[in-house]
Protein backbone atom coordinates (compact mmCIF):
# COMPACT_ATOMS: atom_id res chain seq x y z
CA UNK A 1 0.00 0.00 0.00
CA UNK A 2 1.28 3.72 -0.95
CA UNK A 3 0.99 6.39 1.98
CA UNK A 4 2.09 9.67 1.73
CA UNK A 5 3.77 12.36 4.45
CA UNK A 6 0.44 12.67 5.56
CA UNK A 7 -0.94 9.46 6.18
CA UNK A 8 -3.32 9.63 3.16
CA UNK A 9 -3.67 6.50 0.96
CA UNK A 10 -2.87 6.98 -2.41
CA UNK A 11 -4.01 4.51 -4.86
CA UNK A 12 -4.68 6.65 -8.09
CA UNK A 13 -2.05 7.56 -10.60
CA UNK A 14 -2.51 9.94 -13.27
CA UNK A 15 -0.50 9.50 -16.32
CA UNK A 16 -0.38 12.30 -18.95
CA UNK A 17 0.89 10.64 -22.21
CA UNK A 18 2.01 14.15 -23.85
CA UNK A 19 1.80 17.65 -23.26
CA UNK A 20 0.51 18.20 -26.81
CA UNK A 21 -2.37 19.07 -28.08
CA UNK A 22 -4.81 20.03 -30.51
CA UNK A 23 -6.74 22.53 -28.74
CA UNK A 24 -5.53 25.74 -27.35
CA UNK A 25 -7.92 26.09 -24.77
CA UNK A 26 -7.48 30.16 -22.99
CA UNK A 27 -7.63 28.60 -19.73
CA UNK A 28 -4.66 25.46 -20.24
CA UNK A 29 -2.45 26.81 -22.83
CA UNK A 30 -0.23 30.05 -23.14
CA UNK A 31 -1.40 32.98 -25.73
CA UNK A 32 2.67 32.66 -27.14
CA UNK A 33 3.35 29.76 -29.02
CA UNK A 34 6.51 27.50 -27.33
CA UNK A 35 8.21 24.43 -28.05
CA UNK A 36 7.53 21.42 -27.35
CA UNK A 37 9.23 18.77 -25.32
CA UNK A 38 11.40 16.64 -28.04
CA UNK A 39 9.43 13.48 -28.82
CA UNK A 40 12.53 10.89 -27.77
CA UNK A 41 11.84 13.08 -24.27
CA UNK A 42 8.72 10.99 -23.84
CA UNK A 43 8.27 7.61 -21.77
CA UNK A 44 7.48 4.98 -24.48
CA UNK A 45 4.32 3.04 -24.06
CA UNK A 46 7.23 -0.19 -22.78
CA UNK A 47 8.95 1.89 -20.24
CA UNK A 48 5.83 3.22 -18.68
CA UNK A 49 3.66 -0.45 -18.81
CA UNK A 50 7.15 -1.34 -16.42
CA UNK A 51 6.51 1.12 -14.63
CA UNK A 52 2.80 0.96 -14.34
CA UNK A 53 3.02 -2.77 -13.12
CA UNK A 54 4.91 -1.72 -10.50
CA UNK A 55 2.66 1.05 -9.51
CA UNK A 56 -0.38 -1.31 -9.71
CA UNK A 57 1.65 -3.97 -7.66
CA UNK A 58 2.52 -1.38 -4.97
CA UNK A 59 -1.60 -0.39 -4.60
CA UNK A 60 -2.57 1.46 -7.16
CA UNK A 61 -6.02 0.68 -8.01
CA UNK A 62 -7.41 3.34 -10.49
CA UNK A 63 -5.49 4.69 -13.48
CA UNK A 64 -6.55 7.67 -16.05
CA UNK A 65 -4.79 8.75 -19.09
CA UNK A 66 -4.43 12.68 -19.63
CA UNK A 67 -2.42 15.16 -21.36
CA UNK A 68 -2.23 17.34 -23.64
CA UNK A 69 -4.64 15.12 -25.30
CA UNK A 70 -4.10 11.59 -24.98
CA UNK A 71 -5.62 10.43 -28.20
CA UNK A 72 -3.16 11.98 -30.16
CA UNK A 73 -0.82 9.36 -28.90
CA UNK A 74 -0.11 6.31 -31.90
CA UNK A 75 -1.57 3.06 -30.03
CA UNK A 76 -3.05 4.27 -27.27
CA UNK A 77 -5.81 1.25 -27.57
CA UNK A 78 -2.32 -0.94 -27.34
CA UNK A 79 -1.04 0.70 -24.27
CA UNK A 80 -4.74 0.14 -22.80
CA UNK A 81 -4.99 -3.25 -24.00
CA UNK A 82 -1.15 -3.77 -21.93
CA UNK A 83 -2.78 -2.74 -18.62
CA UNK A 84 -6.06 -3.94 -18.68
CA UNK A 85 -4.41 -7.72 -19.79
CA UNK A 86 -1.77 -6.67 -16.72
CA UNK A 87 -5.11 -6.17 -14.60
CA UNK A 88 -8.10 -6.78 -15.95
CA UNK A 89 -10.08 -4.94 -12.39
CA UNK A 90 -7.75 -1.89 -12.51
CA UNK A 91 -10.26 1.08 -13.13
CA UNK A 92 -8.98 2.48 -16.08
CA UNK A 93 -10.21 6.01 -17.47
CA UNK A 94 -9.01 8.99 -19.62
CA UNK A 95 -9.77 12.54 -19.95
CA UNK A 96 -9.97 13.91 -23.63
CA UNK A 97 -11.01 16.65 -25.39
CA UNK A 98 -13.21 14.20 -27.54
CA UNK A 99 -11.90 15.84 -30.97
CA UNK A 100 -10.35 12.46 -32.69
CA UNK A 101 -12.80 10.28 -30.46
CA UNK A 102 -15.29 9.39 -33.08
CA UNK A 103 -13.17 6.97 -34.89
CA UNK A 104 -11.58 5.01 -32.02
CA UNK A 105 -14.02 5.09 -29.06
CA UNK A 106 -14.85 1.61 -29.72
CA UNK A 107 -11.45 0.25 -30.30
CA UNK A 108 -10.04 1.83 -26.34
CA UNK A 109 -13.70 0.38 -24.88
CA UNK A 110 -13.02 -3.09 -26.55
CA UNK A 111 -8.89 -2.72 -25.15
CA UNK A 112 -10.27 -2.39 -21.88
CA UNK A 113 -10.58 1.28 -20.73
CA UNK A 114 -13.98 1.99 -18.72
CA UNK A 115 -14.44 5.42 -18.45
CA UNK A 116 -14.53 9.07 -19.67
CA UNK A 117 -14.12 12.21 -19.08
CA UNK A 118 -15.02 14.58 -22.02
CA UNK A 119 -14.16 18.16 -21.73
CA UNK A 120 -17.23 20.34 -23.13
CA UNK A 121 -16.95 24.35 -22.25
CA UNK A 122 -19.77 25.21 -24.52
CA UNK A 123 -22.51 23.78 -26.91
CA UNK A 124 -22.00 27.03 -28.91
CA UNK A 125 -19.88 26.55 -32.01
CA UNK A 126 -18.21 30.63 -32.07
CA UNK A 127 -17.76 30.12 -27.97
CA UNK A 128 -16.63 26.33 -28.48
CA UNK A 129 -14.01 28.33 -31.05
CA UNK A 130 -12.96 31.33 -28.41
CA UNK A 131 -11.72 28.89 -25.96
CA UNK A 132 -10.59 26.01 -27.74
CA UNK A 133 -8.38 28.42 -30.81
CA UNK A 134 -10.50 26.22 -33.32
CA UNK A 135 -13.76 25.27 -34.83
CA UNK A 136 -13.91 22.19 -32.51
CA UNK A 137 -17.75 21.14 -31.59
CA UNK A 138 -18.96 19.41 -33.65
CA UNK A 139 -16.12 16.96 -33.69
CA UNK A 140 -16.51 17.15 -30.35
CA UNK A 141 -20.48 16.14 -30.13
CA UNK A 142 -19.55 13.24 -32.19
CA UNK A 143 -17.10 11.87 -29.84
CA UNK A 144 -19.19 12.15 -26.81
CA UNK A 145 -21.97 10.72 -29.19
CA UNK A 146 -19.06 7.61 -30.33
CA UNK A 147 -17.90 7.23 -26.50
CA UNK A 148 -21.60 6.57 -25.36
CA UNK A 149 -22.21 4.15 -28.68
CA UNK A 150 -19.26 1.94 -27.79
CA UNK A 151 -20.90 1.33 -23.98
CA UNK A 152 -18.04 3.78 -22.15
CA UNK A 153 -19.69 5.51 -18.72
CA UNK A 154 -18.88 9.32 -20.13
CA UNK A 155 -18.40 12.18 -17.44
CA UNK A 156 -18.52 15.98 -18.90
CA UNK A 157 -15.99 18.20 -17.48
CA UNK A 158 -16.56 22.07 -17.55
CA UNK A 159 -14.78 25.21 -16.82
CA UNK A 160 -17.24 28.07 -16.56
CA UNK A 161 -15.24 31.49 -17.04
CA UNK A 162 -17.13 34.83 -16.61
CA UNK A 163 -18.31 36.72 -19.89
CA UNK A 164 -17.35 33.47 -21.95
CA UNK A 165 -19.78 30.55 -20.87
CA UNK A 166 -20.79 31.59 -17.96
CA UNK A 167 -24.74 31.63 -19.60
CA UNK A 168 -24.03 28.05 -20.98
CA UNK A 169 -23.93 26.44 -17.47
CA UNK A 170 -27.55 25.17 -17.28
CA UNK A 171 -27.42 24.52 -21.13
CA UNK A 172 -24.41 22.27 -20.80
CA UNK A 173 -25.66 20.23 -17.67
CA UNK A 174 -29.43 20.06 -19.33
CA UNK A 175 -27.38 18.36 -22.41
CA UNK A 176 -25.48 15.84 -20.01
CA UNK A 177 -28.65 14.89 -18.12
CA UNK A 178 -30.28 14.21 -21.17
CA UNK A 179 -27.72 11.88 -22.26
CA UNK A 180 -27.42 10.07 -19.16
CA UNK A 181 -23.44 11.85 -17.95
CA UNK A 182 -22.82 13.06 -15.06
CA UNK A 183 -21.51 17.24 -15.60
CA UNK A 184 -18.94 18.20 -12.93
CA UNK A 185 -17.90 22.35 -13.11
CA UNK A 186 -14.54 22.95 -12.53
CA UNK A 187 -13.25 26.21 -11.18
CA UNK A 188 -10.98 27.78 -13.18
CA UNK A 189 -7.69 27.33 -11.11
CA UNK A 190 -5.30 30.59 -12.77
CA UNK A 191 -1.72 29.66 -13.52
CA UNK A 192 0.43 31.58 -15.55
CA UNK A 193 0.32 29.49 -18.47
CA UNK A 194 -3.57 30.53 -19.00
CA UNK A 195 -4.55 33.66 -20.82
CA UNK A 196 -4.58 36.77 -18.48
CA UNK A 197 -7.87 37.98 -19.27
CA UNK A 198 -9.88 34.94 -17.80
CA UNK A 199 -12.04 35.77 -14.91
CA UNK A 200 -13.23 31.80 -13.73
CA UNK A 201 -16.09 31.40 -11.25
CA UNK A 202 -16.51 30.34 -7.69
CA UNK A 203 -18.63 27.71 -7.01
CA UNK A 204 -20.90 29.49 -5.52
CA UNK A 205 -21.78 31.93 -8.30
CA UNK A 206 -22.02 28.49 -10.64
CA UNK A 207 -24.39 27.14 -8.46
CA UNK A 208 -26.37 30.21 -8.31
CA UNK A 209 -26.96 29.77 -12.17
CA UNK A 210 -27.87 26.28 -12.20
CA UNK A 211 -30.55 27.13 -9.04
CA UNK A 212 -32.15 29.86 -11.41
CA UNK A 213 -33.61 26.97 -12.78
CA UNK A 214 -33.60 24.27 -10.77
CA UNK A 215 -33.89 23.70 -6.98
CA UNK A 216 -30.51 21.61 -5.65
CA UNK A 217 -30.47 19.51 -2.59
CA UNK A 218 -26.42 18.80 -1.69
CA UNK A 219 -25.20 15.54 -1.62
CA UNK A 220 -21.24 15.70 -0.22
CA UNK A 221 -18.43 14.03 -1.71
CA UNK A 222 -18.32 10.06 -2.18
CA UNK A 223 -14.77 8.80 -1.71
CA UNK A 224 -11.62 10.79 -2.62
CA UNK A 225 -13.32 12.29 -5.37
CA UNK A 226 -12.31 16.02 -5.86
CA UNK A 227 -16.01 16.75 -6.79
CA UNK A 228 -18.59 17.52 -4.35
CA UNK A 229 -22.53 16.07 -5.55
CA UNK A 230 -25.32 17.95 -6.07
CA UNK A 231 -28.42 16.54 -7.13
CA UNK A 232 -31.60 17.86 -8.89
CA UNK A 233 -34.24 18.24 -6.24
CA UNK A 234 -37.13 16.77 -8.95
CA UNK A 235 -35.02 14.32 -10.94
CA UNK A 236 -33.05 13.65 -8.99
CA UNK A 237 -30.07 13.97 -11.60
CA UNK A 238 -26.79 14.09 -10.15
CA UNK A 239 -24.06 16.38 -11.28
CA UNK A 240 -20.68 17.36 -9.59
CA UNK A 241 -18.75 20.66 -8.65
CA UNK A 242 -14.72 20.71 -8.56
CA UNK A 243 -13.62 23.57 -6.08
CA UNK A 244 -9.93 23.66 -5.62
CA UNK A 245 -10.08 26.85 -3.98
CA UNK A 246 -11.88 25.60 -1.02
CA UNK A 247 -9.86 22.82 -0.68
CA UNK A 248 -11.16 20.98 1.52
CA UNK A 249 -10.89 18.06 -0.95
CA UNK A 250 -7.28 17.70 -0.26
CA UNK A 251 -7.74 15.73 3.20
CA UNK A 252 -8.73 13.59 1.23
CA UNK A 253 -6.35 13.20 -1.75
CA UNK A 254 -5.24 9.87 -3.22
CA UNK A 255 -3.41 10.95 -6.31
CA UNK A 256 -0.22 11.12 -7.70
CA UNK A 257 0.64 12.53 -11.26
CA UNK A 258 2.87 11.63 -13.79
CA UNK A 259 4.17 13.06 -16.98
CA UNK A 260 4.97 11.92 -20.20
CA UNK A 261 8.87 12.96 -19.98
CA UNK A 262 8.67 10.91 -16.31
CA UNK A 263 8.01 13.29 -13.83
CA UNK A 264 6.30 12.18 -10.69
CA UNK A 265 4.23 15.30 -9.41
CA UNK A 266 2.75 15.02 -6.20
CA UNK A 267 0.64 17.72 -6.19
CA UNK A 268 -1.30 19.87 -9.19
CA UNK A 269 -0.32 22.86 -7.52
CA UNK A 270 2.95 23.34 -6.46
CA UNK A 271 6.64 22.82 -8.90
CA UNK A 272 8.35 20.21 -6.97
CA UNK A 273 8.63 16.59 -9.04
CA UNK A 274 10.99 13.79 -9.21
CA UNK A 275 11.94 11.84 -12.60
CA UNK A 276 11.84 8.54 -12.53
CA UNK A 277 13.17 8.62 -16.64
CA UNK A 278 16.47 7.65 -15.82
CA UNK A 279 15.86 4.74 -14.17
CA UNK A 280 13.21 3.52 -16.33
CA UNK A 281 15.49 3.66 -18.68
CA UNK A 282 18.00 1.48 -17.66
CA UNK A 283 15.37 -1.05 -16.24
CA UNK A 284 15.62 -0.10 -12.05
CA UNK A 285 11.93 -0.08 -11.74
CA UNK A 286 13.04 -1.09 -7.78
CA UNK A 287 14.33 2.55 -8.22
CA UNK A 288 11.24 4.22 -10.21
CA UNK A 289 9.24 2.65 -7.12
CA UNK A 290 11.85 3.93 -4.45
CA UNK A 291 11.37 7.92 -5.89
CA UNK A 292 7.51 7.43 -6.06
CA UNK A 293 8.15 6.76 -2.78
CA UNK A 294 10.27 9.44 -1.84
CA UNK A 295 7.67 11.62 -4.01
CA UNK A 296 4.95 10.34 -2.13
CA UNK A 297 6.74 11.58 1.75
CA UNK A 298 6.96 15.03 0.36
CA UNK A 299 3.74 15.47 -0.82
CA UNK A 300 2.05 18.40 0.07
CA UNK A 301 -0.50 18.94 2.85
CA UNK A 302 -3.16 21.05 0.34
CA UNK A 303 -2.88 23.73 -2.67
CA UNK A 304 -2.75 27.45 -2.58
CA UNK A 305 -5.37 28.17 -5.24
CA UNK A 306 -7.16 29.22 -1.99
CA UNK A 307 -4.94 31.96 -1.08
CA UNK A 308 -6.56 34.47 -3.07
CA UNK A 309 -6.85 35.18 -7.03
CA UNK A 310 -3.16 36.38 -7.26
CA UNK A 311 -1.85 32.85 -5.92
CA UNK A 312 -1.33 31.66 -9.80
CA UNK A 313 0.41 28.33 -10.13
CA UNK A 314 3.24 27.63 -11.89
CA UNK A 315 2.27 24.23 -13.11
CA UNK A 316 1.06 24.21 -16.54
CA UNK A 317 -2.14 21.53 -16.82
CA UNK A 318 -0.84 20.56 -20.26
CA UNK A 319 1.93 19.07 -18.44
CA UNK A 320 0.53 18.05 -15.38
CA UNK A 321 -3.25 16.21 -17.12
CA UNK A 322 -5.24 18.51 -14.67
N1 LIG B 1 -6.93 17.48 -23.19
C1 LIG B 1 -7.78 16.77 -22.30
C2 LIG B 1 -8.99 17.58 -21.93
O1 LIG B 1 -8.99 18.78 -22.18
O2 LIG B 1 -9.94 17.00 -21.40
C3 LIG B 1 -7.07 16.29 -21.07
C4 LIG B 1 -6.10 17.22 -20.41
S1 LIG B 1 -6.83 18.66 -19.66
C5 LIG B 1 -5.42 19.43 -18.99
C6 LIG B 1 -7.67 17.92 -18.26
C7 LIG B 1 -8.74 18.78 -17.64
O3 LIG B 1 -8.12 19.91 -17.08
C8 LIG B 1 -9.80 19.29 -18.61
O4 LIG B 1 -11.07 18.92 -18.14
C9 LIG B 1 -9.64 20.79 -18.58
O5 LIG B 1 -10.86 21.43 -18.72
C10 LIG B 1 -9.02 20.99 -17.22
N2 LIG B 1 -8.27 22.23 -17.10
C11 LIG B 1 -7.25 22.67 -17.87
N3 LIG B 1 -6.81 23.87 -17.44
C12 LIG B 1 -7.58 24.20 -16.36
C13 LIG B 1 -7.63 25.32 -15.47
N4 LIG B 1 -6.81 26.34 -15.60
N5 LIG B 1 -8.54 25.32 -14.48
C14 LIG B 1 -9.41 24.28 -14.35
N6 LIG B 1 -9.40 23.20 -15.13
C15 LIG B 1 -8.51 23.16 -16.15
FE1 LIG C 1 -5.59 20.76 -24.68
FE2 LIG C 1 -7.05 19.79 -22.70
FE3 LIG C 1 -5.41 21.90 -22.31
FE4 LIG C 1 -7.58 22.19 -23.77
S1 LIG C 1 -7.53 21.65 -21.59
S2 LIG C 1 -5.53 22.91 -24.32
S3 LIG C 1 -7.79 20.26 -24.77
S4 LIG C 1 -4.79 19.86 -22.79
Amino acid sequence: MLIDGHGRKVDYLRISLTERCNFRCQYCMPEKPFSWVPKENLLSFEELFEFVKAAIDEGITKIRLTGGEPTLRADLDKFIKMIYDYSPGIDLAMTTNGYLLKDIAKALKEAGLKRLNISLDSLKPDVARLIAGKDVLKNVLEGIDAALDAGLKVKINMVPLKGVNDKEIVDVLNYAKERGMQVRFIEYMENIHAHSSLKGMHGKEILEHIKKEYEIEKIGRVGSSPAFLYKLKKSGYRFGLIDPHKHDFCESCNRIRLTAEGYLIPCLYFDEALSIKEAVERGDIDGAVKILKEVLANKPKENRWSEGESEASGRAFYETGG
